[in-house]
């Protein structure tokens, strides 16, 4: 019992210390997955940021280039010999009170105008006096007539546009449409009217007529000839008359009054270099400066100079800035696997495309930069990136996983091998001790008969002889005992021989019970024995099988309290059955499957301090086993248990006459 708790102890802490050690093992190879998943993560950020820095290095000299390229042709003079390459590409001269546009008529509308002729209205005083005080129309028609035919052209268009108001005011509409066609053949002598060109005046003052007569038809001629020639830039405008006109045309045509933003945007930032020509000029001579706007949705950069107190500058709408600037940079450049987003100072994208939200962004600001956009870039194949990272993240986990699985197998199967061989070594110390305890009592009682026998010399007769009797009991068992260890060594190490020949099982079991009767002696021993005298033949060793049913009546006599009742059957067929059953303590079905292994002994057998090895069942198997059958147990803890030990059936020698 002690040297039983002395191993099961270490056997437990061994088993803990292995799994503390897999789980430490499982814990730090957890840890180390997790760290390295991050630095691969950390280190991976760090390259796409890296790769970002290195693009939009590259990109910013490159862009730079181009817009010194532009500079360039500001400076040189006069840039009227430069001739543009996209409509919406603009160079610009601002000089003192007049802007040069190249090319001529590029604008929708200018922030100034060069002053046109135009008519003294002195040389018409009576007439208008007699208009606008006297409202005599006949009066200032007749005055103004003589005008009207004038040699000077601005006089003549003067007295025109006034002749034609006048017969408008006196009803007389179709005479005033046609003085209002000849006003408007006026255009090439650069004649104005408050400084809209006169022949725009006249055209406008005719569709107002035409309406007023309802005249539809030639309206809508009229109109949509105004409106095309107001869209080819026919006169110099500035904005608001340019928009005034525009919109009264669409009006007469029906239309929403729209114009191209585009071009307008250009218009619109030339007007601006007009308005901020002082601030810009008093920037030091010759520095250049640029600027990106979104102008009514367009993105227009500007790049100026002042030279020789002039201003010149390139306008560029997005159309020029695309074919000339980004896309032989960005088609052609190598901008190694980052996308290029850029955008004007009004946060409007210019080019490429805006980074999607919680990717990582390289950002430039212009203010940075010195260019006029901020320029963002992320990865091109960032998609690609982080599916080969999440790859690289699956593949480090399994490996890692894989790693974990082994050490917990390692562990376990080292665990297992080590407690078994514990469990092994408290089974064959638990043997010696059971094997010393067989021993003593046979010999105690041989030591005490023989110091009677020689203590008492004179005895009488029939003691000395049952002491003998006694004696030779206790040697009877001793060798018994001293023989089935023998066996079973020899067992155990496969040099058990068998003389295999054909035997009645009956008669054998039948031999077997009567000589267990007759040794056995014990007070109330019932023993029921069910064979046929001759028939149950099998092949086997008389000997083996003989001590196998001796081992199974032996148990069943020392498992079965004071008075064990057992019954013995043979039952033959092709399959011989030898059956051993008691009415004992039984076996709990835990240790059912255990208890034919060597050395195992069953709890009841400690508890009731039953004596034995724990080798008369091994013993048992190993016996039928070598004959080709096998050994049953069936048992009800507290109800008896039954050993079936089944046998191949046959009767013939079939040679197998084995030393195993
Ligand atoms: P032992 O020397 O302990 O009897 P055995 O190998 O013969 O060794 O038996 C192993 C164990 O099986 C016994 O310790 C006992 O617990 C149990 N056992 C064997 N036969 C019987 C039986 N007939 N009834 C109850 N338990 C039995």
């Amino acid at each position: 019992m002690t040297s039983f708790r002395i191993w099961k102890r270490p056997s437990r802490y061994v088993a803990v210390l292995f799994l503390m050690v897999a789980a430490l093992s499982v814990i730090a190879l957890v840890w180390m997955g997790v760290r390295l998943v991050q630095q691969d993560r950390a280190l991976e950020a760090r390259r796409l940021v890296e790769q970002q820095e290195v693009a939009a290095d590259r990109i910013i000299i490159a862009l730079e280039k181009v817009l010194s390229e532009e500079e360039q042709k500001l400076a040189d003079d006069p840039v009227i010999n430069l001739s543009p390459v996209a409509e919406d590409y603009l160079l610009i001269n601002i000089g003192s009170g007049e802007v040069r546009v190249w090319p001529d008529n590029a604008l929708l509308y200018y922030p100034v105008i060069p002053p046109g002729r135009e008519a003294s209205s002195l040389q018409f005083a009576d007439a208008e006096r007699a208009e606008f005080l006297e409202k005599d129309y006949g009066r200032a028609i007749n005055a103004l007539r003589p005008f009207s035919k004038s040699e000077d052209p601005a006089t003549r268009a003067g007295a025109q546009l006034r002749l034609a108001r006048n017969l408008r005011k006196a009803g007389r509409l179709k005479a005033a449409l046609e003085i209002y066609s000849e006003l408007a053949k006026s255009s090439d002598y650069g004649i104005s009217i408050s400084g809209v060109p006169a022949d725009l005046v006249a055209r406008h003052a005719r569709c107002i007529l035409l309406a007023e007569l309802g005249n539809r038809a030639k309206l809508q001629r009229e109109a949509q000839i105004l409106q095309d020639d107001l869209k080819g830039r026919h006169w110099h405008l500035d904005r608001s008359s340019y928009l005034y006109y525009s919109s009264q045309a669409a009006q007469w045509l029906g239309e929403e009054p729209k114009t191209d933003t585009k071009q307008q945007a250009l218009a619109d930032a030339v007007e601006w270099l007009w308005q901020n020509r002082q601030t810009i000029g008093s920037v030091e001579q010759g520095f250049p400066g640029r600027r990106s706007f979104s102008i009514q949705g367009t993105s227009v950069v500007i790049i100026w100079r002042v030279l020789n107190s002039r201003l010149a500058a390139v306008v560029a709408g997005p159309g020029y800035q695309q074919s000339q600037w980004f896309d032989p940079l960005f088609g052609g450049f190598d901008v190694s696997g980052v996308r290029v987003g850029i955008s004007d100072s009004e946060g409007a994208l210019v080019y490429g495309q805006e980074p999607k939200n919680g990717i990582p962004v390289t950002t430039r600001l212009a203010s940075a930069s010195g260019l006029p956009w901020d320029i963002t870039l992320v990865n091109a194949g960032l998609e690609g990136d982080i599916n080969q990272f999440a790859q690289r993240r699956r593949l480090m986990m399994m490996g890692l996983g894989m790693l974990a699985l082994l050490v917990i197998a390692a562990s376990y199967l080292i665990g297992r091998a080590v407690s078994r061989e514990l469990a092994a070594a408290r089974l064959q110390s638990d043997f010696v001790s059971a094997v010393s305890h067989e021993f003593r009592t046979p010999l105690t009682s041989m030591r005490q008969f023989t110091e009677m026998m020689v203590e008492n010399e004179d005895l009488p007769v029939d003691k000395r002889r049952a002491y003998n009797k006694a004696q030779e009991r206790a040697t009877r068992r001793l060798s018994r005992l001293v023989e089935s260890l023998l066996d079973f060594g020899r067992m155990e190490a496969g040099a058990r021989p068998y003389h295999i020949e054909p035997l009645s099982a009956g008669q054998l079991v039948r031999s077997v019970v009567e000589e267990f009767k007759q040794e056995a002696k014990a007070n109330n021993l019932v023993i029921a024995c069910n064979a046929p005298e001759n028939g149950a033949m099998v092949n086997g060793d008389r000997e083996a099988l003989a001590q196998a049913l001796w081992n199974l009546l032996d148990n069943a006599v020392k498992y079965s309290n004071d008075s064990p009742k057992i019954q013995v059957e043979v039952e033959a067929g092709n399959q011989v059955a030898i059956r051993v059953r008691d009415q004992g303590l039984g076996i709990t079905p835990s240790e059912r499957r255990r208890i034919l292994r060597k050395f195992v002994r069953g709890s009841s057998a400690k508890v009731c301090g039953i004596k034995g090895t724990g080798i008369g069942l091994a013993m048992v198997k190993h016996i039928i086993v070598a004959h080709g059958g096998k050994v049953l147990v069936d048992s009800e803890p507290g109800k008896g248990s039954t050993f079936t030990i089944l046998l191949p059936g046959g009767g013939s020698v079939n040679g197998k006459n084995s030393d195993r």
